[in-house]
């Protein structure tokens, strides 16, 4: 359980991409704890400084500024890692409906780049970020992997094509991938800022300061919701996997799912607030329920995820009222 009593040879160096961002930050800071050395790349486009400078004071840290667009960056980045934690990307289904261009440069040429890049630099392990989003229209619950659907956006169409080079990059050159099929993250430093934000970072903030929330549709549409310290367990023992399974994806969640409209009523209480919420028309590209069977994570990458969902959001509605 958890990722405390995992280790890694001594000396062993990690790279995160989107190091500035909600998911990398948390990668970095769990990775210094366990007393390795990281480097973080990021262009600063959707991540915060911030989020770099409170790690710069611990001599294990680095950061690089950089655009994984760019080949040469992804080279310099990767010199001397042993794994890289690939997490930049732009998120948000539907801004990837208003600049489907810009995904395709960013989430697809970029993650082939570090994929490139790592594989001329020799790097062991290549655990990148993929999304429940891959799913598309396919309604049976749980989710599983290999029962997927049609895909409902841009966003959903980049990370499956990450998969596929994963794939590709696994059986031709042997670069040993991991796709993780994230659904839903939370946790301390999601940023709750701007039209595209994640709903619960969101739904905190707007009942903190008094706003009204929009829920999107009928608020009976449900998620996996995953708590973040979830992920990092998934991204340790992704490192830590045998070569036999790479080149695969795998769903990462905790494997309940919440509805959305007792996820507001849940935060309005333990803010002590009583807001009605406004119901706006549903979004496209989103979809009905969310729901992962992690069986192939567990069995494969030994995941064992002991943040339920009701654990993580106390934990996060703590660190949201802290520093918000
Ligand atoms: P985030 O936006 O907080 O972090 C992404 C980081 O990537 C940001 O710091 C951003 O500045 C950086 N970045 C963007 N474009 C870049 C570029 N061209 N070059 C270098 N850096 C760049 O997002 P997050 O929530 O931390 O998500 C991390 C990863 O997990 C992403 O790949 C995302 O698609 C995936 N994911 C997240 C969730 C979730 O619920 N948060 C769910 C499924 C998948």
């Amino acid at each position: 359980m958890g990722y405390e009593n995992i280790s890694f040879p001594k000396g062993s160096k990690f790279l995160v991409t989107g190091s500035a961002g909600f998911v990398g930050s948390n990668l970095v800071e769990a990775i210094l704890k366990l007393g390795y050395e990281v480097r973080g790349l990021d262009d600063l486009s959707t991540g915060k400084t911030e989020n770099v400078e409170v790690f710069l004071d611990n001599p294990k840290y680095e950061f690089v500024e950089g655009d994984i667009r760019d080949f040469d960056i992804c080279m310099k980045a990767t010199e001397g890692v042993d794994y890289v934690l690939h997490q930049a990307a732009w998120g948000s289904v539907p801004r990837s409906i208003e600049m489907p261009l810009l995904y395709e440069e960013i989430n697809i040429k970029g993650t082939l780049n570090m994929m490139e890049a790592s594989r001329k630099n020799g790097v062991k392990k290549f655990v990148y970020a993929s999304s429940s989003s891959v799913y598309g229209d396919e309604p049976t619950l749980p989710k599983k992997e290999g029962r997927e659907g049609n895909l409902l956006s841009p966003y959903a169409l980049t990370k499956k094509v990450n998969e596929e080079y994963g794939r590709l990059y696994y059986e031709l050159y042997g670069l040993n991938t991991y796709g993780l099929r994230y659904f839903n993250v939370f946790g301390k430093r999601q940023d709750p800022h701007g039209a595209y934000a994640a709903v619960i970072p969101k739904f905190i903030k707007q009942l903190l300061h008094n706003e009204q929330p929009t829920i999107y549709g009928d608020g009976k549409q449900s998620r996996d919701f995953t708590y973040i310290e979830n992920v990092i367990e998934a991204n340790l023992k992704a490192c830590k996997a045998d070569s036999k399974v790479a080149g695969q994806a795998f769903n990462i969640a905790y494997g309940s799912r919440e509805f959305l409209i007792d996820i507001y009523n849940q935060l309005s209480e333990a803010l002590g607030k009583d807001i009605q919420p406004i119901f706006g028309p549903p979004r496209k590209g989103d979809i009905r329920h969310s729901n992962a069977d992690i069986s192939k994570a567990k069995k494969l990458l030994g995941y064992s995820p002991d943040w339920s969902f009701e654990k993580g959001i106390k934990a996060a509605i703590k660190w949201y009222k802290e520093n918000l």
